[in-house]
């Protein structure tokens, strides 16, 4: 217990005369969260120069690699050029661990996170598809305002705004809608050519699986039809949260709780042409409504209706917006609450 406040640290000179205090936990070796600490700082020399990109530092494989387990001594190259030199599942992904039959790349301490995430997101049978299949999840950093992304390959999370269950969601959904064979409905399949219509149905799934809204930056793409000038335009922050959030309710019938297998595809089958996500026009000229209904006379239907609704619907909640720009409190944390949530999934 006391050794938690108390933590030590150890003198270490270089060859090259430059001189370290490492953190040192009381077993001999570096803590790992220091390890990730310093690596996430961009602290270092590189090329002569004292600034690290540590996205460019995870990209570019080093000749050395150390294992995760270092004492003072080991470290402290790394620790004084962290470019030259990579840290299995810190720096570079190393040998995968494994939980549940399922890969992971990152640290120990991020590998059983990322397991937890995914049985938070999917259930046994799910997970179980996408391990045979050969998915593999890697927490690494990325560039900010990216959360995460699907290469076709492996899932990838951000340590800094990945690590939740709608993202995790949302990755694992692009690898189900590529790889489920089971999958039979047209908006629960992969649509490599039309972005738009991909990232439309990923969100929406997202939004089924998650316990708390998914506020995806796709939503700051969802046309919201203006009383005044008769015509769709692009929503503010504000109104794009209340979309992202009301669509969380949408996907999981007002109850606010994430489902998962044949419940959350049912929810998406059934309720994608009523949410707003399904007006996302992105990467296209078209809202992805639109783009589905040409293929589908029952989607055509449906989206005539939606779409209907959507531009009847605005007028009372234009008059909710400007009433609480009003009140300074309101707009402002709601406000701010966006700006902090927009994050891009690819
Ligand atoms: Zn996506």
């Amino acid at each position: 217990m006391a050794g938690r406040s108390s933590r030590r640290t150890q003198h270490v000179i270089l060859a090259n005369g430059r001189e370290y205090d490492i953190p040192v936990d009381e077993d001999g070796y570096v803590p790992v969260s220091k390890l990730l600490e310093r690596f996430e700082s961009g602290e270092g020399v590189s090329d002569g120069k004292t600034f690290r990109d540590p996205v460019k530092d995870y990209d570019e494989r080093a000749d050395v690699v150390l294992p995760e387990k270092l004492t003072p001594r080991q470290a402290a190259i790394w620790w004084d050029r962290p470019a030259e030199y990579d840290i299995e599942g810190i720096d570079a992904p190393g040998r995968p661990k494994i939980r549940k039959g399922m890969k992971f790349y990152g640290t120990e301490a991020e590998a059983t996170r990322m397991s937890v995430l995914v049985d938070g997101a999917l259930n046994r049978k799910e997970r179980e598809k996408l391990t045979k299949s050969g998915l593999s999840y890697t927490a690494r950093p990325m560039h900010p305002g990216t959360a995460g992304w699907y290469d076709g390959e492996g899932v990838s999370l951000s340590r800094e705004k990945g690590m939740e269950v709608p993202v995790v969601a949302h990755e694992s959904a692009h690898a189900m809608r590529a790889r489920d064979r089971s999958r039979d409905n047209r908006i629960l399949l992969t649509e490599a050519e039309k972005i738009g219509v991909e990232e439309s149905c990923t969100v929406a799934e997202s939004q089924a699986r998650s316990s708390t809204p998914a506020i995806s930056g796709y939503y700051l793409s969802v046309p919201v039809f203006d009383e005044k000038t008769r015509r769709w335009r692009q929503p503010t922050e504000a109104e794009a949260l209340r979309m992202a959030k009301e669509d969380h309710q949408i996907f999981t019938y007002g109850r606010g709780k994430g489902l998962k297998g044949e419940d959350a595809l049912r929810s998406v089958e059934e309720n994608w042409a009523d949410s707003h996500i399904a007006r996302l026009r992105y990467k296209s000229r078209r809202m992805a409504i639109n783009v589905l209904a040409d293929a589908s006379p029952e989607i055509k239907a449906h989206a005539n209706r939606a779409l209907a609704k959507a531009r009847g619907g605005e007028p009372k909640k234009r008059k909710a917006s400007t009433k609480r720009s009003g009140s300074k409190n309101a707009s402002t944390k709601s406000g701010k609450k966006a700006v902090l949530g927009w994050i891009r999934r690819k």
